[in-house]
Formats: structure tokens, sequence, C-alpha cells
């Protein structure tokens, strides 16, 4: 019989289970799972870490890039931006206040007296601190937020130059394949790390941990569906002036999709078709929807702010307003910065982690359920890309019927 290889979210969950079951052998005496298995999680960590700069970089330099001509794309790429931008903050909103709502049903893990503090800082510096004064030392220091003002000025700088920047426009996009072909490699290797972190979790801090699982996917597909019934409800209704009900009905094909294969890029081919079959102007979401499959990502938006209350609690860290905030800021770029793939949310996690000073490791927490919020958050990442492409096509049609 021929061997059937299992997929890699089952050999994640194979992997999250064998770490439960090992770290509760050693449970009383976790000294062998936090000298001799942990470091091997530490490993997979620092790659996840190392991978952040340069996906960033070159996926955002790309996207500007894409735009291929900044005048021409002014007017409806202003308008998209602005609208991804802020139905983005407003998920990232609703899953920060969900998560708040529900912290206390989150555990506290056991983390060997060391005391975390999540790194506060003030706004006016967290403004100024986005303009860096060097380009090599944001890279360095994986400073992600100079980061991405730097792809952004690169992918302007490539525009600007016309036919002389053709080359560097072509190199940027065969780095950003390069770098999601390391990413896929990464990937791969979720098992092992999500083994050695868990089995040294569970080892140190007894089965409880498992439970709360449970309780911090609920209370993110809570922040899902609120999210869809309230921000692209009111938004096909009241801006686009369609009934919900026909839009998530013509939707369903595309929304089946990214919940099984839990990627944007997949099915973007299904959405266009949709978007264009409920009447969205073909030109317009050939444009508008590419574009969201790569930046508007609200779904991963609430799961990385879920994800950060959740981690955080774990960690003994409560967020302060201020902290919020950055967690606003952040988790509204790094999903900007997120790759429409499966998985790719959970490494953008991470840029949100330590902005706030939150252990980067605690992604091992819930790398082992990943693909159970991934579905949910592909889905929604996609129906806010489809919703804007509607909208901006009833704008277009009206403002072609004044002329
Ligand atoms: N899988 C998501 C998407 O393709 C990205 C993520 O992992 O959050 O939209």
């Amino acid at each position: 019989m021929a061997k059937q290889k299992l997929s890699l979210p089952v050999r994640i969950f194979i992997g999250m289970f064998l770490g439960i079951l090992t770290g509760l052998c050693f449970l009383g005496s976790p000294e062998f799972t936090t000298q001799y298995i942990k470091p091997f999680g530490t490993i997979y960590i620092n790659l996840l870490k190392f991978l952040v700069v340069p996906v960033v970089l070159f996926s955002i330099t790309d996207g500007v890039v894409s735009l291929k001509d900044l005048r021409r794309v002014g007017s409806v790429g202003i308008r998209t931006f602005v609208y991804y931008i802020f139905t983005t903050a407003v998920a990232v909103i609703i899953g920060l206040a969900l998560a708040n709502a529900f912290v206390g049903a989150f555990p506290r893990l056991e983390t060997s007296g060391a005391e975390y503090a999540a790194t506060g800082s003030n706004v006016m510096d967290v403004i100024v601190g986005i303009f860096p004064s060097n380009a090599l030392q944001p890279m360095v220091a994986s400073d992600m937020l100079p980061v991405i003002v730097i792809a952004l000025f690169a992918g302007a700088g490539i525009l600007a130059a016309g036919e002389k920047g053709e080359k560097i426009a072509e190199l940027v996009n065969c780095m950003s394949e390069v770098v999601m072909k390391i990413m896929m490699m990464i990937i791969q290797i979720t098992p092992i790390g999500v083994f050695c972190l868990m089995c040294n979790v569970v080892a140190v801090n007894g089965p409880s941990i498992v439970g709360s699982l449970a309780i911090v996917i609920g209370v993110a597909y809570l922040g899902y569906l609120l999210h869809v019934v309230l921000v692209y409800g009111f938004s096909v209704r009241f801006l686009s002036g369609m009934s919900p009900i026909a839009f998530f009905r013509g939707m369903a094909p595309a929304m089946i999709c990214a919940f099984t294969t839990t990627s944007s890029n997949a099915t973007l081919p299904l959405n266009i078709e949709c978007c264009n079959k409920m009447g969205a102007e073909p030109e317009i979401s050939s444009f508008v929807l590419p574009l969201g499959a790569t930046i508007n990502m609200d779904g991963t938006a609430i799961y990385q702010a879920v994800a950060t209350v959740f981690i955080a609690s774990c960690y003994g860290i409560t967020l302060t307003l201020s902290q919020m905030a950055m967690v606003v800021l952040t988790a509204t770029l790094a999903s900007i910065g997120t790759a429409g793939v499966s998985g790719a949310g959970m490494i953008m996690l991470s840029m949100v982690l330590s902005a706030v000073g939150i252990p980067v490791e605690g992604i091992a927490l819930i790398a082992g359920v990943d693909k159970i919020f991934d579905m949910g958050r592909t889905t929604l990442n996609i129906t806010g890309d489809a919703t804007c492409a509607i909208w901006i096509s009833k704008q277009e049609r009206a403002r072609a019927a004044a002329k």
C-alpha cells in the first residue's frame, strides 16, 4: 500500500499531542526537558524570528511595486488602502476588547521565577521611532516598524525610477519568492518545534494549560463572527447598498475555499470570480483583490490581538492602555506584512509579541492549534477584500455615470 504523507496541520497536531504526553511523563521533574528538549524548540523560534525582517521587507516592497504606476493607481489605491487599514484596525480593536473580556479565563504559566514586563513606550517616541535614521540598524535589531517604512520607500523609489527601477523590481519579486520558499521550509519543521516547546510547557506547568486552548480558540471565533456581522454587514449594506444575505450567498464558494485551503492567495481566482458575478467591475476586482490578498488581513489581525493577550496573560503580563495601542499599531502592520499563505500569520505574530516585550516562545502554546485559527482568519481575510471590491466598484460606476 502506498504510504500517504500526513498533511502539515495533522503533523503539527501530532507534535503537540506527543509533546503533551512526553511533558506529562516529566511532570514534577522538568529539568531534563528544560535542559535538553526545550533548546531544540528555541532553535525553531530563532528560525521564525530571523525570517520576519526579510519577509516584511520583500513582501511589502513587492506589494508597492505591484501597484505599477503611483499616479495611475493613486485614486483607487488610496481609497482601497484607507478602507483596508481602517477595517484592520477595527478588527484588532474587536480582538483586543474580546480577549480582555475573557482574560480571567486564560492561564498563568510557571516562568521559573522570571518576571516579564511588557515594554511600554510613550506614543510620540513610538511615532518618531517609526522613521529610521539609519537604513540597516532597524533590520539588525529586528525593529519592524522602521523596516516597514524602509520597504514602503524602497517600493516607491523603484516605481519612481521608471525603467531604471525595473531590474530592481524584478529582483525584489524574485527575492520575495525565495523568502517565501524559506518560510515554507521553516513551517515544515513546526511539528518538531511544537513538540519540544509544548513538552517543556506541560512538564513545568502541568496539563491545565491544554484546556485553556479551547477558550482562546472560542474567543478568536467570536471576534471573527462579530467582525463579519458588524463591519462587513455594515459595509455591504450601507456603503455598497447590497443585501448582506445576497453578498454572503455569492461569496460562499470563495469563503469555503479559504476555510479549507487557509490561503488567501490560493483563493484569489475564486474570489475574483465571485465578486465579478456579484457585479464588481473586473478591472477594479483585479486590482483590489490581489492587493487585499497581500495586505488586507482582518482575520489575521483579530487572531494576533487575541493571541497576544492570551500569551501575555500566560506570562503574567497585564498590558496597559499604551501597550494595547502598540498592539493595534503593530498587529495592523504585521497583518499587512503577512503573506497570503497558510500559517503566515503565526510567524508575523512574533513581530507583535516582540514589539511589546512578550516572550516569542509563547507562540508554541498556540502553534499546535494554529490551523483552527487559520481557517477562520483566512475566511475573514478574503471576505474583507471582497467587500472593498464591491464598494469601490459601486463608487467607480457612480463616477462614470456622473461624467
Ligand atoms: N493564512 C492566512 C491567509 O492566507 C494568513 C495567515 O496565516 O494569517 O490569509
